[in-house]
């Protein structure tokens, strides 16, 4: 039996203890033949909640470059991803102890010509229960819709979905034991999603505050993803001269995004740390989203915990490092709580009790 041992304090509660893996699994009961690998900050495997893998700007991409973004992932400490909408088949990634655990929320679905081309399966309202279904029992326990996007004869973004589409949605995703989030920049389309039962609220720049109070209410989950939240100007300009009212309703939701992100987390609705790597950000990022997490006002426990254990609980992995469970962590030379600036360096990477970096 090979053992492996690590020493100190193990987050979120910082008590200083030995750690060993022993057949991938983490046990405090001390193993003397154990070598010590790394002694520092230990912190459950991080979390990406808003990632795609197989994408790019374009679409889908190959395994080989499905695999590099990853590795990549993994390598900042991003042990598990919740993908959030791919156009390309993953589920291999599943076989690959050395590559990061995944959820899958199968392929979006946006409304016919409003979404980012090749991206997307594009319906009417009509198929939208059936096209959830069917991602629901592709995917890994989610399913991702576009929920607003421009729409060109007005010119501006525009809920993509009736209420009663949602609706019926909602259901077909919730019987199949499969939870639902959206994409979504502006107000008009949160009401019905909220109102219909979504689980989870990408971006979510347009909440206001009786709409915060009903997620908070209701345990709506929200992904700010805030370092996508920086290119909303270059949005802005790319389609200001066709669309001058999506270009100043883009430029808003930015110049409000501090406020609003901020009241949600005061009203204490659960926000959770997603990079939205994959179309226009690069992968492995974890740390940055973390960090700028921190300056929308959340405090450090609980910007690394949106990103580390919450998150963890959250999707639903076991018991963040208790006695048994999956040896998924990092370890940090220093505090991260002291200086979240320390989460761009991991010291070591475990995963599944291997140490991969
Ligand atoms: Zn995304």
């Amino acid at each position: 039996m090979t053992a492996l041992r690590f020493r100190g304090p193990v987050l979120p509660d910082g008590e200083v203890r030995d750690l060993y893996v022993v057949d991938g699994r983490v046990t405090y009961e001390a193993v003397a033949s154990a070598e010590l690998v790394a002694e520092g900050w230990i912190v459950p495997g991080l979390v990406d909640a808003h990632c795609h893998i197989g994408l790019d700007a374009n679409g889908a991409v190959p395994e080989d470059v499905q695999e590099a973004q990853a590795l990549t992932d993994r390598d900042a400490g991003a042990l598990l991803l919740r993908d959030c909408g791919s156009a390309a088949d993953t589920s291999w990634i599943h076989d690959r102890d050395d590559l990061p655990r995944l959820i899958r929320a199968g392929r979006h679905i946006a409304r016919t010509r409003r979404y980012i081309r090749n991206y997307a399966h594009e319906i009417e309202p009509e198929d939208l229960a059936s096209y959830v279904a069917r991602e629901a029992e592709r995917g890994d326990g989610w399913v991702k819709l576009v929920g607003d996007w421009i729409e060109r004869d007005t010119g501006d973004l525009t809920p993509s979905w009736p209420r009663d589409a949602l609706e019926a949605a909602m259901k077909a995703a919730h019987d199949r034991g499969a939870r639902v989030t959206a994409h979504v920049f502006g107000a008009h389309a949160l009401p019905d999603l909220i109102g219909s039962g979504i689980d989870c609220i990408e971006h979510g720049t347009g909440l206001s505050g009786d709409l915060i109070d009903m997620m908070a209410e209701q345990g709506v989950a929200l992904v700010p993803t805030v370092k996508q939240l920086d290119n909303f100007p270059k949005y802005a300009e790319a389609g200001r001269d066709r669309f001058p009212r999506y270009a100043d309703h883009m430029e808003a939701l930015h110049a409000s995004r501090r406020e609003t992100i901020g009241a949600a987390y005061d009203a204490g609705v659960h926000i959770y740390a997603g990079t939205d790597a994959g179309g226009v950000l690069p992968h492995g990022l974890i740390g940055d989203e973390v960090i700028e997490l921190a300056t929308y006002g959340l405090s450090p426990e609980d910007a690394l915990g949106s990103a580390s254990w919450r998150a963890r609980t959250w999707l639903g992995m076991d018991d963040n490092l208790a006695e048994g469970t999956t040896a998924d962590f990092v370890v940090y030379a220093q505090n991260p709580l002291d200086d979240l600036g320390v989460l761009k360096g991991p010291g070591r990477v475990v995963l599944r009790g291997i140490v991969v970096a």
